[in-house]
Parts: structure tokens; C-alpha cells; sequence
């Protein structure tokens, strides 16, 4: 769940609105670089919705996720989801993630699963569309 386009994910604090129209603060999303799919990291998800849910019924319109979860819940997971290096290049494919999907490729071919070739050969086409596009 932590990996995405062949690497694990980012972590990085992000300001959310909630359901329920609160703004939360500090809130760690993991992310993928690559293809910028993201979501809350799950080792604070629940206190991020419990929290949220409390907000909203005290009647706060924005408050840190930190007064909540604590500094160091927040940092633990920031280091466990480090900046790679698509982060320190700018760059949204490098090409690790391409050699590894090709000799996935092989391996996929060799099972004879037309599924996961297919899935493998439509993100090779993604990252072939990436290259050398900086990330935004
Ligand atoms: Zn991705």
C-alpha cells in the first residue's frame, strides 16, 4: 500500500479540509512523485478522522493535526517515507523504475499472465511519458 510505480511513497505535511469543513493542519500524505497519487498515511488516519470529527463538533474551523497525534507520531512517519530521489532531481521517473518494471516484464511474460502484462506494459507507457518532465 506504501509503494506506488515501483517505489515506496513519499511523505509530506499537507493542509486538508476536511468532510466535515475543517481545515487540518500538518497532516502527513504519503505521495508518489511519479504518477501524484495520494493519500492520508494510514498509521494516522484514524486520529486524523477522529480529530477532525472532534473539530467539527467543538465548532473549530481549522486546527493542527500535531495538538492531536503529537509531534513525534508525525516526524516518525515523515522519516519512514523519506524523500527520494525523484524529490532531489525534480524528476517524475528515473530510471530504476524502469528497469525494474522491464524485468518484471520478463518474469510476467514468462508466467504467461496477460493481466499483469498488460498492467506492466501500460506503466512503462506512463513512465516513457514522464521522462524528463519535471515534476511540478
Ligand atoms: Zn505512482
Amino acid at each position: 500500500m506504501d509503494h506506488c510505480c515501483g517505489l515506496t511513497m513519499v511523505a509530506r505535511l499537507q493542509d486538508v479540509y476536511s468532510e466535515n469543513s475543517v481545515f487540518i493542519q500538518d497532516v502527513p500524505v504519503l505521495y508518489c512523485p511519479t504518477c501524484q497519487n495520494s493519500f492520508i498515511a494510514p498509521e494516522i488516519e484514524l486520529d486524523y478522522h477522529l480529530f477532525a470529527h472532534n473539530c467539527a463538533t467543538d465548532g473549530l474551523r481549522s486546527a493542527s493535526l500535531a495538538d492531536a497525534a503529537g509531534d513525534d507520531k508525525i516526524l516518525g512517519i515523515l522519516e519512514r517515507y523519506p524523500e527520494d530521489i525523484r524529490i532531489r532531481t525534480s524528476q517524475r521517473v528515473v530510471q530504476e523504475q524502469i528497469d525494474s518494471t522491464l524485468d518484471l516484464l520478463n518474469v510476467a511474460k514468462h508466467m504467461d499472465d496477460k493481466v499483469w502484462q498488460q498492467e506492466l506494459l501500460e506503466r512503462l507507457q506512463m513512465f516513457i511519458r514522464l521522462s524528463g518532465v519535471n515534476r511540478l
